[in-house]
């Protein structure tokens, strides 16, 4: 153990001084005894605080169009191929969003996503994400930040005039698990997306899920690609099975996992906000703190794309109740 303890004093410190972590000493990271993982999440801390200072990223989300996507992500209910029994919408109207944004300005949310359950958007309707965009910008003045799967470098540029901060497209999974988990696209096409955000100039959002039935080693391959795109934040959720989809009866991953793989991102992406999404509640319940004081600097609040969520009062109660500050 004392060995161990030693190592994560090392990579700390090569990370503190500007250096990155080789694959290989991220492997002996993820892969340090139970002993040694508060050790661990209290060093991810250390980065985290030293680089990035007290602030948690505190962000909302808005289901903007909800289900019937014609993808078959395994994990999710909003696919077509599943019969999840969720409700569903097609593009809610801008009035609807808008007045969602203002609610969020309101409750001191720094940041509004726009999320579309679709492959990407037809020209017709990114044309009214467009013009929804352009109301938020005029009527609210909230930073805006897109979720609206595959788009191409023209629809990039549009939103980077239409002064959209941040594009979440996430890997999901790594490579070598990806087609265990969705067979209508590829990695390599969600990579395609993500090199054009970064190559617009827009913020890239990029993260995956965690718990759907992949090795510890394939967490450590995803953080491993993640890191190489060098994202301004990165979501990490935790699998929440969903009826009816083929994850259904995935068995729960560990609040040990959870937490080693916090921590090993955040030695990967030491400037990156590291984000934890969905699956947060359910997962660390009264531990949330532990992922906010184990590498993390970022949650959602207020509920996800199909569950429930913590309310903004509560979040902002939390993160001040262990010294931080949104
Ligand atoms: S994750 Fe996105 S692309 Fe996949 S099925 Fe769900 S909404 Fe569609």
């Amino acid at each position: 153990m004392n060995s161990e303890i030693e190592f994560i004093t090392l990579c700390k410190g090569k990370i503190l001084s500007n250096q990155s972590i080789t694959p290989q000493e991220a492997e002996k990271i993820i892969n340090v005894s139970d002993e040694s993982l508060q050790i661990l999440s209290d060093a991810a801390n250390e980065i985290t605080r030293k680089i990035s200072g007290n602030l948690v990223d505190v962000e909302s989300l808005i289901n903007a169009k909800k289900g019937k996507c014609q993808e078959d992500c395994s994990f999710c209910s909003q696919s077509a191929f599943y019969k999840s029994g969720i409700d569903t919408y097609k593009l809610l109207p801008a009035d609807t969003i808008v007045q969602n944004a203002r609610l969020s300005k309101e409750d001191g949310v720094k940041s509004f996503c726009l999320v579309c359950a679709w492959r990407g958007p037809t020209q017709n309707d990114f044309e009214q994400i467009c013009e929804i965009i352009s109301q938020i910008n005029d009527k609210v003045g909230i930073e805006v930040n897109c979720s609206l799967g595959f788009i191409d470098e023209s629809m990039a540029r549009r939103l980077k005039e239409l002064k959209v901060k941040r594009y979440n497209h996430n890997l999901e999974a790594s490579r070598s698990f990806f087609s265990k988990i969705c067979s209508t696209h590829t990695y390599d096409e969600r990579m395609n997306t993500n090199m054009i955000v970064k190559k617009t100039g827009l913020e890239l959002c990029c993260g995956g899920i965690i718990g759907m039935g992949e090795t510890r080693m394939q967490r450590l391959e995803l953080g491993l690609d993640l890191a190489k795109l060098v994202p301004e934040e990165c979501p990490i959720n935790i699998l929440v099975p969903q009826k009816g989809t083929p994850l259904e009866m995935q068995p729960r991953i560990s609040l040990s996992e959870i937490l080693r793989t916090i921590a090993v991102f955040r030695f990967l992406m030491p400037k990156t906000i590291l984000k934890i999404a969905g699956g947060r509640e359910v997962y660390l319940s009264s531990e949330q703190e532990k992922a906010l004081l184990g590498g993390a600097n970022g949650i959602i609040t207020g509920g996800y794309l199909t569950i429930g969520g913590n309310s903004p009062d509560k979040d902002f109660e939390m993160i001040s109740r262990i010294g931080l500050e949104a």
